[in-house]
């Protein structure tokens, strides 16, 4: 089995409910979709970074790993397009108790399942409409993988948290319906974390537009949090 990677490198965690710990990143190449704030955009094709079998992927990810890393967060692209590789390399680095951590849009229950038992963390992420991440046709068909992934990581005890990027175009009728459908499959008691990501040096969100946001999911999760991708404001990748 062969794997393509993008990058690998560590910096300090700027996103989510972890953000400062000092993390091993893994990118993985390729994602399908096409958000129009992406900031990844080069991983994008499936045939961008540098291939790898397994086991030479393993043995560049433990000369990156450092000491003291909180965490190895697999990223992307979407780590999912390669489901059965990132299974084995997070398999891997479970074995030397490094928590593991998955950083996806969930748009596939069946992949999200093979790869979950050896995630320990993991972030889902909902896309709004406006995202421009699927045409309208298909979004609803996404949502419902995004769902079930959910329910997946809440059913088998993972650390989840749920993450959405919201940007001036952003509808709040919107992301209300969005809302109430996630908390009509769980409840607050089943996540670690609900945070609001504002789009950044594009599209941002006004203040006012961010707090609508916040007073739509207060209601249902009061540890709501806005958190912007802190790593942009200190240079670090
Ligand atoms: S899903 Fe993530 S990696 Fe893919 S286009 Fe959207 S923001 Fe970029």
């Amino acid at each position: 089995m062969k794997v393509r990677l993008f990058e690998i490198f560590t910096s300090v965690e700027g996103e989510g409910i972890l953000y400062g710990t000092k993390t091993l990143f893994v990118r993985l190449a390729g994602c399908p979709f096409t958000c129009f704030y992406c900031d990844t955009k080069e991983s994008l094709p499936l045939d961008s970074g540098t291939e790898y079998s397994i086991d030479e992927a393993t043995k560049l990810i433990d000369s990156n790993l450092q000491n003291q890393t909180y965490k190895v967060n697999f990223t992307g692209g979407d780590p999912l397009i390669q489901h059965q590789a990132v299974a084995q390399l997070a398999k891997h680095i479970q074995m030397k108790k490094i928590p593991t951590y998955l950083e996806s849009s969930c748009f596939d229950i069946d992949r999200f399942n093979h790869v979950l038992p050896y995630f320990d963390i993991i972030k889902i992420e909902f896309k709004t409409k406006d995202s421009d991440f699927v045409d309208s046709e298909h979004y609803e068909k996404l949502i419902s993988h995004t769902m079930k992934c959910l329910e997946s990581s809440v059913n088998s005890k993972k650390t989840t948290f749920i993450k959405i990027v919201v940007s001036s175009k952003t509808q709040p009728t919107e992301f209300k319906k969005l809302i109430e459908n996630i908390f009509e499959i769980i409840s607050k008691e089943n996540i670690d974390g609900f945070v609001i990501q504002p789009t950044y040096g594009i599209s941002e969100p006004s203040l006012d537009l961010l707090l609508n946001f916040y007073d739509i999911v207060f209601p249902y999760y009061i540890d709501v949090k806005v958190v912007p991708q802190l790593h942009k404001f200190i240079g670090a990748p």
